[in-house]
């Protein structure tokens, strides 16, 4: 194969235990999945549908990376969430079987640039400005579902320079993993390679040059992003 342009590098994650990484083909989100974090947007919660925004996949960023404050924001978000890695093909899949899909699980952040998400809602346009930002979709290593235990009980949590900003359990959330999966599913032919944000729990917040953004999630690999100077 030739081109005429370079091709860009794919993207891909590393995988707790393997040598082999995990290639990214999509990154789909899921908006306000859980009700805190939705009533401090000034939202609510309803169970009638999940729904979703996605962030291209040049939009990732290796856990670890210090990156520039990003451009055409002045009030840049962390969001806290855990992310679902899709091993298999899934297409129209009842909850029971949605969860044999999973190949497994990682910390990721959903950076944001909240002043260009509002304007999204404030003028009913697209929220691609807010979201899909330039290293914003920040994953952890993936750790492989055989080696996780029962997600419920897991806490959530991130800090800024070591101040406690978000802290919750996975249970909180209003969609589970295999109701995510099957409903999304009812809309792409999901594929190995596709990776699903499940959405942040309340206390997102803004950050600033300089600093330190640390994560976990009980038995996940921790994750982190340090903000450097604006370009
Ligand atoms: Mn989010």
């Amino acid at each position: 194969m030739t081109y005429v342009v370079p091709a860009p590098e794919p993207k891909s994650v590393p995988v707790v235990g393997q040598e082999g990484r995990f290639p990214i083909n999509r990154i789909f989100c899921v908006g306000r999945n859980y009700a805190a974090h939705a009533a401090e947007m000034g939202g609510e919660v309803d169970r009638e549908a999940p729904w979703y925004f996605t962030k291209s996949p040049a939009s990732f960023c290796a856990s670890g990376s210090t990156v520039p404050y990003p451009p055409g924001t002045s009030n840049y978000h962390h969001e806290m969430e855990m992310v679902i890695a899709i091993g298999s093909p899934v297409f129209k899949a009842s909850v029971e079987d949605a969860a044999k899909a999973v190949y497994g699980y990682a910390c990721g952040l959903d950076m944001t640039r909240r002043d260009r998400q509002q304007d999204g809602k404030d003028n009913r346009r697209p929220w691609d400005l807010g979201k899909d930002v330039e290293t914003s979709a920040v994953i952890a290593p993936i750790t492989q579902a055989s080696a996780v235990k029962e997600l419920g009980p897991k806490r959530i949590h991130l800090s800024v320079n070591g101040v406690l900003k978000q802290d919750a359990t996975l249970s909180d959330m209003v969609w589970s993993v295999p109701e995510i999966i099957s409903h999304l599913s009812g809309y792409y032919h999901l594929q190995p390679g596709d990776l699903i944000m499940t959405g942040t729990p309340a206390g997102v917040g803004p950050v600033v040059a300089g600093d330190k953004i640390t994560g976990g999630i009980d038995g996940l690999e921790p994750i982190s992003l340090t903000l450097g100077a604006a370009e």
